[in-house]
C-alpha cells in the first residue's frame, strides 16, 4: 500500500537555489528512493565510434560479456568461463527497418520509433551530400574529444521528440523543467573548450538544416541553441552499461567452493589489468540522459543519495546512502569519485565552472577556516 504513495516531492526552495527534491517518508541506507527513465538519452559519439555496442534506445549492451572483454583486452580468442553469468540476449537484437541503428529488442525499436526515430532515421534522405544529422555528429566529435561529458544527439532527440509529439507544446514543456539550472549561456564554452565560441554557430546551422521546426523556432535562435547546450551540459546525467560488468557481478554471487572462488577472482583481477593496459579507463558503454526527478536533486559534497543503474540500461535508481527523514532534502554529489575528496577550494571551483553555483553544503561551510588551500594534485593555480 505504502508504495503507491508519492515518496518524494519537488519543491521550490528559493530564487538562489531554485528547486529541490524532498523526501515524503523515511529512507534507510540502501533503500530505493525512486526509479525513473530519462525523457531522452544518447550514447556518447566517440564511445559509439570506438565500437562500444549499445541499444540505440536504452543503452543496454549489445555484446556478450565474452565479446565485450575480448574487445577491451584486445585478445580475440579470450574465453570467459561461467557463460550463464552473461545476461546479454543476442537473439532479441533487431535493427531499424530502414537504417542500421540497432536495438536490444523489438520493444525498444518501437519506443524509439514512436518517440523520435521517425524524424531522426537517416534512411530516406535523398540529398547528394552527407545527411545533415551525420554532419552534425561529425562536427561534434571534432570539437568534443573523450572523456566525453555530453552529446549533441541529446539535443537532436529532444527536438525530434517534440516534432513527433501529437501535443507539441506539452512535449516542449516537459523539457522546460530542466531549464532551472541553466542561468547562463556562458557555460557552453566552459563545457566545450575555448574554440567552442566559433563552432557553436556551425552546430546550430547543421541542426537547423536537419531539424528546423516552425513550432520550435525559439530553440534554433542563437540564444535558444546556446541554452539547449547549457541545458544538456548541466542536467545530463551520465549513464554507463557493461556486459562484462554484469558478468563479474553475477560471478560474485555464484555459490562456489573456496578454491574455485579464489581462482575465479584472480582470473577477473587479471582481466581488469589487461583491460587497463589495452583501453585504460574506458570500460563502459557511456552516454547521458535527461531525468526529471534526478535533475531536481541539488548538490552536496556530503550527499545522502546516489544514482545507480542496476538494470544495466537507462533506468536510473536513486538509492539512499544515509538515513533520510521525511521532509529532508535528497542531495547528490555532482562531482565524480576523483574530485569528491579534493579541497573545499577545488570543489567550489569545479562546481562554479561546470554548474554555475557556489557550494554552501555542510562540508564546505565547515571547511571555511582552511579555505584557499588547493589539494596538491589539482595544479589549478
Ligand atoms: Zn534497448
Ligand atoms: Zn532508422
Ligand atoms: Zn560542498
Amino acid at each position: 500500500m505504502e508504495d503507491y504513495l508519492p515518496r518524494v516531492e519537488v519543491r521550490v526552495i528559493d530564487d538562489e537555489k531554485g528547486k529541490g527534491l524532498f523526501a515524503l517518508r523515511k529512507f534507510n541506507p540502501g533503500d530505493v528512493i525512486f526509479e525513473e527513465r530519462p525523457l531522452v538519452c544518447a550514447q556518447f559519439l566517440w564511445n559509439q565510434a570506438y565500437g562500444y555496442l549499445a541499444c540505440d534506445y536504452c543503452m543496454r549492451p549489445l555484446e556478450t560479456a565474452e565479446e565485450n572483454v575480448r574487445r577491451l583486452t584486445g585478445i580475440p580468442d579470450l574465453h570467459l568461463p561461467y557463460p550463464e553469468c552473461c545476461n546479454t540476449k543476442k537473439d532479441d537484437y533487431i535493427e531499424c527497418s530502414y537504417c542500421e541503428v540497432s536495438y536490444c529488442n523489438v520493444h525498444c525499436r518501437e519506443q524509439a520509433w514512436e518517440q523520435y526515430h521517425q524524424v531522426l532515421c537517416t534512411s530516406s534522405y535523398l540529398g547528394n551530400t552527407q545527411h545533415p544529422l551525420d554532419q552534425l555528429q561529425n562536427a561534434w566529435r571534432e570539437m568534443h574529444y573523450p572523456p566525453e561529458t555530453a552529446s549533441i544527439m541529446l539535443i537532436a532527440r529532444m527536438i525530434a521528440t517534440v516534432k513527433q509529439a501529437k501535443d507539441k507544446a506539452g512535449a516542449a514543456h516537459l523539457f522546460s523543467q530542466f531549464c532551472h539550472k541553466t542561468r547562463n549561456g556562458d557555460i557552453a564554452h566552459k563545457l566545450l573548450g575555448r574554440h567552442f565560441q566559433n563552432q557553436i554557430e556551425h552546430l546550430r546551422q547543421l541542426m537547423i538544416k536537419g531539424l528546423q521546426d516552425e513550432d520550435l523556432l525559439q530553440w534554433f535562435t542563437i540564444d535558444g541553441f546556446r541554452s539547449l547546450i547549457a541545458l544538456v551540459g548541466t542536467n545530463g546525467q551520465g549513464i554507463g552499461t557493461s556486459a562484462f560488468g554484469v558478468w563479474v557481478k553475477n560471478c560474485d554471487a555464484l555459490d562456489l567452493a573456496q578454491d574455485e572462488k579464489e581462482k575465479l577472482n584472480s582470473f577477473i583481477h587479471d582481466l581488469y589489468k589487461k583491460i587497463e593496459n589495452e583501453t585504460g579507463p574506458f570500460l563502459n558503454n557511456e552516454g547521458s540522459g535527461l531525468y526529471p526527478l534526478q535533475s531536481a536533486c541539488n548538490h552536496s559534497c556530503v550527499p545522502n543519495a546516489e544514482a545507480t543503474f542496476p538494470y544495466n540500461n537507462f533506468t536510473l535508481v536513486m538509492e539512499a546512502i544515509k538515513e533520510i527523514l521525511p521532509g529532508e532534502e535528497i542531495i547528490v554529489c555532482y562531482l565524480d569519485e576523483c574530485h569528491r575528496n579534493r579541497s573545499r577550494h577545488s570543489r567550489i571551483k569545479l562546481l562554479r565552472e561546470n554548474y554555475l553555483f557556489t557550494c554552501a553544503c555542510l562540508k564546505c561551510e565547515s571547511q571555511i577556516p582552511d579555505a584557499d588551500t588547493t589539494s596538491e594534485s589539482d595544479g589549478d593555480q
